[in-house]
């Protein structure tokens, strides 16, 4: 992993060799100086490179955490509840509850996946349009028992 670290004492040794052959006058030396020269500075270019491929990288990953953190924060105006008949759905805290943003309640299943469905309220029961589930918050009264008995056996 390229660091600024080890970028920078390869630059410093490419400076450093080129002010001690500043004043050699042997050709031999000279190339042998300029080849080393040439090496550092390669090594140098190719840790930039890997620090800017890094560097792309954790601004990628930070721009996905902040989405991230973003689509959560949706969900902190909402409380977990649980009906009398023992479903689960999430209304919006108190608090939260506006002319623009009425009381309402959103899906326990969809907040899961991220998504933010409202819950359409029913005499009987909560439902989700997005994934079909349906929250029971009152018992459905069983049908009151005929006081007229069966039609086709009154003679
Ligand atoms: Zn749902």
């Amino acid at each position: 992993m390229a660091d600024l670290m080890g970028v920078v004492p390869g630059l410093k040794a490419a400076y450093e060799i080129a002010r001690a052959a500043k004043d050699v006058n042997d050709q031999t030396r000279l190339n042998t100086a300029i080849s080393e020269i040439l090496e550092q500075l390669t090594s140098a270019q190719f840790g930039l490179l890997e620090m800017q491929q890094q560097h792309q990288q954790l601004l990628d990953e930070n721009r996905q955490l902040r989405e991230k953190v973003e689509k959560e924060e949706r969900f902190e105006c909402y409380r977990l509840e649980r009906t009398r008949l023992g479903g689960y759905i999430m209304p919006l805290k108190e608090e939260y509850v506006s002319p623009d943003q009425p009381a309402h309640a959103i899906c326990v299943h969809c907040r899961e996946d991220g998504k933010r469905s409202v819950l359409a309220h029913y005499e009987y029961n909560y439902y989700c349009n997005s994934c079909k589930t349906s929250v029971h918050h009152t018992e459905i009264p069983s049908n009151p028992p005929s006081s007229t008995g069966d039609s086709w056996c009154t003679w």
